[in-house]
């Protein structure tokens, strides 16, 4: 059985205005999402801005309160719970976000910060408390000597190390992962990438990885559901749908990767124009106002999400549909950017962190 099982889940936002707070609008922001992930396996939710990916993780954490659907984990379905269980269910599962001095309180030393989940959610304390803390912060390479200093003392990839010392704090099966390495430099990001690899072999982690960069979620993800305006269009294996996009949004992205070379850069008008908006949704097929594919059918039938060549996509082109001009063309825009994403790599000085200042140790 899949650790996590989203089934139909649906979020809508009402926009409400004046002092009687009335609704004025709606907001589709996640519509019918359904996705499975394994345990001890990564899935990589992607898409554009506004396509719904950090709702669903939100939904999943318990952050905002879905309209329809449900969220298995662990074999129990968490919306038809009481609050009070919902809450004790979730300790299986926790967030690591995309900023790290953000996510982390200011004010709190490292220990405090790494110890506030155990303080709440477990029966540790005294001796035992201060072990376990330790023994999180090795486990993502930081040492008694950070114990007593403040996160405005360390580099944004130790800050991320601290969050994710947090988030290991009550032994989580499940970790969503929120674009945790987009506010980091490239050569902090491998070793992040690196230290989230270990962690998932070591501890059996399963990670909800939510990413914009493809070629971080081509490396790290073992299943991929591209997302489109609330909806899954696309989703499967990470190899099936890098290696044979079928659906054209998923297609879009891909040749949209963006290069450094301004004689590369052709392949970025793949993917044109805005998502159009969330409050009043385009019908039919939501893609269809920057399709180059669209046909009659596509404004008018939403296309179902099916089984289909290994995946499941949602898309009214026949099966047969030649798509290798476009295949060839994200193929090429992923090459080309994984090379100069290397170059840059190397040319980078090695070593992620800053320099911190020593301070008293005091245990
Ligand atoms: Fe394009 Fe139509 Fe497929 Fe939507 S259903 S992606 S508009 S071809």
């Amino acid at each position: 059985m899949s650790l996590l099982e989203v089934e139909d889940l649906t979020v809508h936002f009402k926009i409400r205005r004046g002092l009687t707070r009335k609704s004025i609008d709606t907001v589709h922001a996640a519509d019918e999402v359904s996705f499975s992930l394994e345990r001890g396996t990564t899935l990589a939710l992607v898409g554009e801005s506004g396509s719904g990916k950090t709702t669903v993780a939100h939904a999943i954490l318990g952050l905002n309160k879905p309209q329809k659907g449900s969220i298995v984990f662990a074999g129990r379905d968490l919306l038809a719970l009481s609050r009070g269980t919902q809450r004790t269910a979730r300790r299986g599962m926790q967030v690591v976000f995309q900023d790290p001095y953000s996510s982390l309180n200011p004010r709190m030393t490292v220990h405090d910060l790494v110890a506030e989940p155990l303080r709440v959610g477990s029966e540790i304390s005294g001796d035992a408390l201060r072990e376990r803390v330790v023994e999180l912060l090795e486990m993502v390479g930081l040492g008694t000597q950070h114990l007593w200093r403040r996160p405005h003392e360390f580099s944004g990839g130790q800050c991320q190390r601290i969050a994710i010392a947090r988030a290991l704090a009550l032994s989580p099966d499940l970790m969503v992962l929120d674009e945790p390495t987009s506010a980091l430099d490239v050569s902090v990001q491998a070793r992040i990438l690196t230290l989230l690899h270990r962690l998932q072999i070591e501890l059996t982690l399963s990670y909800l990885f939510i990413a914009h960069d493809l070629a971080v979620v081509e490396s790290v993800a073992s299943a991929v559901a591209v997302m489109y305006l609330g909806k899954i269009v696309e989703s499967g294996p990470t190899a099936t749908i890098f290696e044979d996009p079928r659906h054209p949004y998923t297609l879009a992205l891909l040749a949209s990767v963006p290069s450094p070379d301004p004689d590369r850069r052709s392949a970025g008008a793949a993917l044109s124009g805005d998502v159009p908006s969330a409050i009043d949704p385009p019908s039919g097929c939501r893609f269809h106002p920057r399709c180059k594919f669209r046909m009659d059918v596509c404004d008018q039938e939403i296309p179902p999400l099916e089984d289909r060549d290994g995946r499941r996509i949602a898309c009214h082109l026949p099966r047969d549909f030649d798509l290798s001009a476009e295949q060839e063309a994200a193929r090429a825009a992923r090459s080309t950017a994984v090379v100069e994403d290397r170059q840059r790599s190397r040319a980078r000085p090695r070593g992620d962190e800053t320099p911190v200042p020593k301070m008293p140790r005091r245990w």
